[in-house]
């Protein structure tokens, strides 16, 4: 045996569920996908390896719903369906400020820690066996490929759980990676960027309402060019907090020296972009205090739990998303959402943001079902996508449509016997409107 490997010895773990559902991934598609198949009877069981959920968004603290609006000079909410439902339940809450402008659309910030309530008391009212700090750690499927055991790392040790069918939203297609399913890895292995995302407070709101967002790049393009601050992003996005006293600032751009962007997938690029994200985030927050017109009196109050990730593996699935099909404005018969997102992929050199003018382009179901594996389904941002489709089709809106309609998919497997490689999207809409379950454009 090679002297630089270990070979693990076999052990038995106790299986502690067979539930007939299991999402693994507690993010907007995830939490979505769960209450989906809950909504329909099935028994779910949601693993995720944080105490909490809401992913990319509230570990990562991306922070704003984008996808809900539609683009032109009237943006106005065009997304319904599940994304609609939980935004306005954050909104009764007071977990989702009003709509602001972003360029030709609209977002809404929202609190983090409502959103972990919100989907708490969601998921309890729909019966779904919720298990935190459980990390998935492999997939085991039969010889016809049908996924039978999924192992987990539990505080308590190593489990597995046998579902009939599986839901894989961990953002990073792990266990289609780990079933031997195919991926891809961005634009010919380059990915957009992580940016580490953080609050400051202290802000006097009614000024930095008044301020031009642009004049803040131009503040930062001055005081990156004086040398004063290490400011690598010029085109920066502030949002104000729905608490009325904060602001979100979405501004760093992590990438090596050398230009390349670390890899969601490997500790060493993740532990090189939390310091250097904690490292930026002081520096714009310092810049921000000292330059911008309302920050005189401003302090950090906290940065992501984790750096935000924006890409790492997409499915190869039964159907792509084209960027052709997002600046075209493409229409499927099986749409699991829609959008009017623009194209916002973030490169290591530049931002870059396409428009869509008073159009919308639908995201196929297929594009979430992998090629192989007929109790396996996808939801969220790893949906198959050519590099920028992905840039615009990943916001929280989008996923949260994906995870809907790969939940209300999952009953198609569960209690009709199908298979996902031969489901199509016009029957899983048809499914949806049978059981209650509102599409993306159904208020
Ligand atoms: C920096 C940044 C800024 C962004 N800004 C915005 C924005 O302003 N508005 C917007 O709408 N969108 C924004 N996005 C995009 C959006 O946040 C994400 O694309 C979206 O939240 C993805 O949702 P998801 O459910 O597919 O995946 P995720 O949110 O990544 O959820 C995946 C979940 O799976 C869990 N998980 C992963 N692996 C395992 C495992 N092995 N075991 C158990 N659990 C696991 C994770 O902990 C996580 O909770 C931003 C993203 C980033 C990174």
């Amino acid at each position: 045996m090679n002297a630089d490997v270990y070979r693990l010895p076999a052990r038995d773990v106790p299986i502690i569920a067979r539930p007939e559902v299991c999402v693994v991934g507690g993010g907007a598609a995830g939490l979505a996908a769960a209450m989906a198949a809950a909504r329909i009877g099935l028994k779910v069981l949601l693993v995720e390896r944080y105490g909490f959920c809401g992913g990319a968004t509230v570990a990562g603290l991306s922070g704003t719903i984008c996808g809900l609006h539609s683009s032109g000079d009237r943006p106005e909410q065009i997304v319904f369906g599940f994304a609609g439902e939980f935004h306005d339940r954050l909104q009764r809450a007071g977990g989702a400020a009003a709509a602001v402008k972003f360029g030709r659309t609209k977002l809404v910030p929202h609190d983090s820690l409502v959103w972990k309530e919100t989907a708490d008391a969601l998921l309890r009212a729909a019966g779904v066996q919720v298990l935190y700090h459980a990390a998935f750690l492999d997939a085991f499927a039969d010889e016809a490929g049908v996924v039978r055991t999924l192992v987990l790392q539990c505080r308590e040790g190593t489990v597995a759980v046998q579902p009939t069918c599986v839901i894989d939203a961990s953002g990073d297609a792990e266990v289609i990676h780990r079933l031997g399913g195919q991926t891809t890895f961005g634009a010919n292995g380059v990915v957009q960027t992580p940016t580490m995302i953080f609050r400051v407070g202290g802000v006097d709101m009614p000024r930095f309402l008044e301020l031009d967002p642009r004049e803040i790049d131009r503040l930062a393009i001055a005081a990156d060019q004086a040398g004063r601050y290490r400011l690598p992003r010029h085109h920066v996005y502030l949002f104000p907090m729905p608490n009325g006293r904060e602001v979100l600032c979405n501004m760093t751009r992590i990438s090596f020296p050398d230009g390349t962007v670390p890899s969601g997938l490997k500790s060493a690029d993740l532990t090189f972009a939390e310091i250097e994200g904690r490292s930026q985030a002081r520096a714009y927050a310092t810049f921000l205090r000292e330059n911008v017109p309302g920050f005189a009196d401003s302090y950090m109050v906290e940065t992501g739990a984790q750096v935000g990730i924006r890409q790492t593996r997409s499915i190869v699935g039964l159907k792509r998303l084209e960027n052709q099909d997002v600046l075209k404005a493409a229409k499927f018969p099986g749409a699991a959402t829609f959008s009017a997102w623009p194209i916002e992929a973030h490169g290591a050199g530049a931002l870059k943001i396409v428009y869509l003018e008073d159009q919308t382009y639908d995201v196929p179901f297929e594009t979430l079902v992998p090629q192989a594996g007929p109790n396996l389904i996808a939801a969220g941002r790893c949906l198959c996508a050519e590099h920028e489709a992905l840039a615009s089709a990943r916001v929280t809106a989008q996923c949260f449509g994906m995870g809907y309609a790969a939940g209300a998919a999952s009953g198609l497997l569960v209690r009709e016997g199908l298979k996902a490689q031969a489901l199509t999207g016009v029957q899983v809409r048809d499914w949806m409107q049978v059981k209650g379950l509102k599409t993306a454009e159904q208020r």
